[in-house]
């Protein structure tokens, strides 16, 4: 069992001057895009919430490592579209390799370090025991009902500017589950330099 931390990578993005040109369709400027700066220009549609013209521009990512804790957390988003790892059709392969999230926790006294080690032993013989089926012929799609939310698993996400704000607002706050947290800041660090000033002011910056 190996415990593993989350990685995203921008597979594309669309081009900046499409929302524009949907805010200067908006406001009878279509053919006048030298009139203005266009930065400036998105970042006051999105400052008055004209939001359906930051609908027009996408994004799709690699996610790797996440898990399925924070998977089910992420598919509650319904304006997103996921394609993920199956575990039925994969879990063979991925009970060699067992790729795990935890997160950090410090215990706070000795009867809690215990509890932590035993749980960390008792996960671990649980995904040894499902890789031993696995390689025995049980069917995945009776071994899939016995892994647990830490197990890692990957996917593409693809995503509108408009959702990303919402993400970011909902899932950076610090009430939101930190593995969350933690991907909201990779998808940011992620995005093209050029068009992080959207983003900037719904992100909580602090992942304390
Ligand atoms: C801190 C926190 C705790 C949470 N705890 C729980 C919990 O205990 N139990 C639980 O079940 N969920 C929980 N959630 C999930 C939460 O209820 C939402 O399902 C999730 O955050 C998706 O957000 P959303 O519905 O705003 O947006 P999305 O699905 O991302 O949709 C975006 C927006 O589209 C609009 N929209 C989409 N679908 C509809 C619709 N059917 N009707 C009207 N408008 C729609 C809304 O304006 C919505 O905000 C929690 C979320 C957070 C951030």
């Amino acid at each position: 069992m190996r415990r593993v931390n989350l990685s995203t990578e921008l597979l594309q993005s669309s081009n900046l001057d499409i929302p524009f040109k949907a805010g200067l369709m908006c406001t009878n400027n279509f053919d006048k895009s030298n009139d203005f700066e266009k930065n400036k220009f998105l970042l006051n549609m999105v400052n008055e919430k004209h939001y359906s013209v930051i609908e027009h521009l996408s994004y799709s990512f690699v996610v790797r490592n996440i898990s399925r804790a924070l998977l089910q957390e992420l598919a509650r988003h319904r304006l997103v579209s996921l394609s993920v790892l199956s575990t039925r059709w994969a879990l063979k392969k991925i009970t060699k390799d067992i790729e795990v999230h935890y997160p950090v926790y410090v215990p706070a006294t000795v009867q809690q370090t215990k509890i932590l080690n035993e749980l960390d032993a008792i996960s671990e013989k649980l995904f040894n025991l499902i890789g031993e089926a696995a390689a025995s012929g049980m069917p995945n799609d009776i071994l899939k009902y016995y892994i647990q939310e830490s197990l890692c698993t990957s996917l593409v996400l693809t995503v509108n500017a408009r959702e990303l704000i919402h993400i970011f607002e909902l899932r950076t706050s610090k009430r939101a589950l930190k593995e969350f947290r933690i991907l909201c800041h990779s998808l940011f660090n992620s995005l093209p330099e050029d068009h992080k000033f959207l983003f900037e002011k719904f992100l909580e910056k602090d992942l304390s």
